[in-house]
Order: structure tokens, then C-alpha cells, then sequence
């Protein structure tokens, strides 16, 4: 049985590796899927491999629509969720923050600017989407799923990621508060704190790091989007329908 029937699902970071899995994931489960990405082709090729003709900047192809817009920037996601609710004439029930960068250096090498640009999308980002969802959501008295992709990194740190460390460490905060405040109205809010997944953003990693890496998760591989993708469409459905403000580790044992 579908899972996800009725479902409408916002999806950010969709024009690629994880979001691009999660799309695909949670439409074979019969979600409706709005796909938003930085990168707008990237996100219309998305909603074209979920079946949708994808040609058209916000319109639905089938049942999905692809969307161009900057998590980061100020008023960009309310405008994003109104295109999307007057897009499928509903808010979406589903929400999944993908969207992220790294910028990575070491501490003592560390500019102002490439702490800001991740705090901004990582972190700033998520705040602006969470509470444009929770907002849309509310006020037409929708029940909801929001699900925002931290890291074990956020837990654990990891070398020459300060930025990118305490971005994802904030993402966990601000979701475990969110769980708390909209909780009464229905809306469960919970993290996913990936290790390494093979995506593009790990394709930047150095072969040498990789390596050790994978020597160090108990099973044996990095992992990949669909297993990311797994947990999400479990956190969106009803299947969880009693869990809200957890952090759910996808890291192969990583860390423990
Ligand atoms: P990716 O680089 O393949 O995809 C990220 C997508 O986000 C890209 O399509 C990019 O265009 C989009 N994006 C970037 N900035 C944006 C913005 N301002 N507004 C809208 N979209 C924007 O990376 P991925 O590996 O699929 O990562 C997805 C999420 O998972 C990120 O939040 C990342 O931090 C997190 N994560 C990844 C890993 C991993 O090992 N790959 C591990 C832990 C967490």
C-alpha cells in the first residue's frame, strides 16, 4: 500500500543527492511532490525523472512541480510556500529541508564569509522554511510533517568544519523547539543526522579521507541516498505517528 496517498511534499535541496532520492522516494509512495532547489534545471530535471513533464517553472508535471528559489534569503521561503500552496490549492503536509552547502577550513584559517554562507543556508535557511511551513500549516489547520536533515557532524564535529559542524548542531535545537511549540497543532518535527552518504557534496571529500572513513563505519560502506530517503518517507508518514523532536542517526554505526 502507498504510504504517503494523499500526501503533498515539499521537498528543498531537491535538484540533487539526497533531496533528489527523497523526491523520488516519496512520490512512489503517492506523495504529490513540490521540488525546490538553488539551482531551478536541476530541480525541473528532478520533477522530469519523477514522470512530470517538469518543463514549465511551477507548474505541476503530473502530479509534481519543480521550483527556483534560495532557502536563504530573506521572505523567499513564505513567497515559495505560497507558490507552492497555490500551485496544488493546499500547504504541503510533508516538508523536507535538503538544501545545504559545506565551505570547509580549518579554524585558524576560517573566513568570516564562509562561516556566514553556511550559517545562512544550513541553519537560517531551515529556520525560514520550518516556520514558513508551520505558518502555512497553521493558519489552514493542516496536520504536518517536517523533517530537516542535520549530520552527525552537528553531534560530534568533524575537521575543518566549525561552520558546517554548528550549523547542523543548531539545526537540531531548532527542530527539537519546533517539535515542542507545534506539537498542540498537530505538526511533528524531527532531524536526520546522516554520517557520510555518496552524494555529489561527498565527491568533493579527497579519496585519502574517504578512505579512513570507511574503515571507520562498523558496516563497511558509505552510505547511500536511498537509505536517507527510507527514513524520511518513515518520519512523513504515520508509521511515526508518535514520534516528534528526535534525531535520527543514518551513519552505518559510525558513530554510536
Ligand atoms: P548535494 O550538494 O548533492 O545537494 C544539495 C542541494 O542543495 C543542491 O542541489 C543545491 O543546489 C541545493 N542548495 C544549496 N544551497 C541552496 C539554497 N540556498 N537554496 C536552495 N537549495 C540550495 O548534497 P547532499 O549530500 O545531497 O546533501 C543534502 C543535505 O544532507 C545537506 O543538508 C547536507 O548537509 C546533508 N548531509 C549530507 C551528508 C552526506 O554525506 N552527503 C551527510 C550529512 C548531512
Amino acid at each position: 500500500p502507498l504510504r504517503l496517498r494523499s500526501a503533498l511534499a515539499l521537498v528543498t535541496g531537491a535538484g540533487s543527492g539526497i533531496g533528489r532520492a527523497v523526491s523520488l522516494r516519496l512520490a512512489r509512495e503517492g506523495a504529490a511532490v513540490a521540488a525546490c532547489d538553488l539551482d531551478g534545471a536541476a530541480a525541473q530535471e528532478t520533477v522530469r525523472l519523477l514522470g512530470g513533464p517538469g518543463s514549465k517553472e511551477g507548474a505541476p508535471g503530473g502530479n509534481h512541480a519543480a521550483f527556483q528559489a534560495d532557502v536563504s534569503e530573506a521572505g523567499t521561503p513564505r513567497r515559495l510556500l505560497k507558490q507552492v500552496q497555490a500551485c496544488f490549492s493546499r500547504p504541503p503536509s510533508v516538508v523536507v529541508s535538503c538544501a545545504g552547502i559545506t565551505r570547509d577550513e580549518f579554524l585558524l584559517h576560517m573566513t568570516e564569509d564562509d562561516w556566514d554562507k553556511v550559517i545562512a543556508v544550513n541553519l537560517k535557511g531551515i529556520f525560514l522554511v520550518t516556520q514558513a511551513a508551520a505558518q502555512a500549516l497553521v493558519s489552514s489547520g493542516c496536520h504536518g510533517s517536517i523533517i530537516n536533515i542535520s549530520s552527525i557532524v552537528g553531534k560530534v564535529g568533524n575537521m575543518g568544519q566549525t561552520n558546517y559542524a554548528a550549523s547542523k548542531a543548531g539545526v537540531i535545537g531548532l527542530t527539537q523547539t519546533a517539535a515542542r511549540e507545534l506539537a498542540r497543532h498537530g505538526i511533528r518535527c524531527n532531524s536526520i543526522l546522516p554520517g557520510f552518504i555518496a552524494t555529489p557534496m561527498t565527491q568533493k571529500v579527497p579519496q585519502k579521507v574517504l578512505d579512513k572513513v570507511t574503515r571507520m563505519i562498523p558496516m563497511g560502506h558509505l552510505g547511500d541516498p536511498q537509505d536517507v530517503a527510507d527514513v524520511v518517507t518513515f518520519l512523513a508518514s504515520e508509521d511515526s505517528g508518535y514520534i516528534t523532536g528526535a534525531s535520527v542517526e543514518v551513519t552505518g554505526g559510525l558513530f554510536m
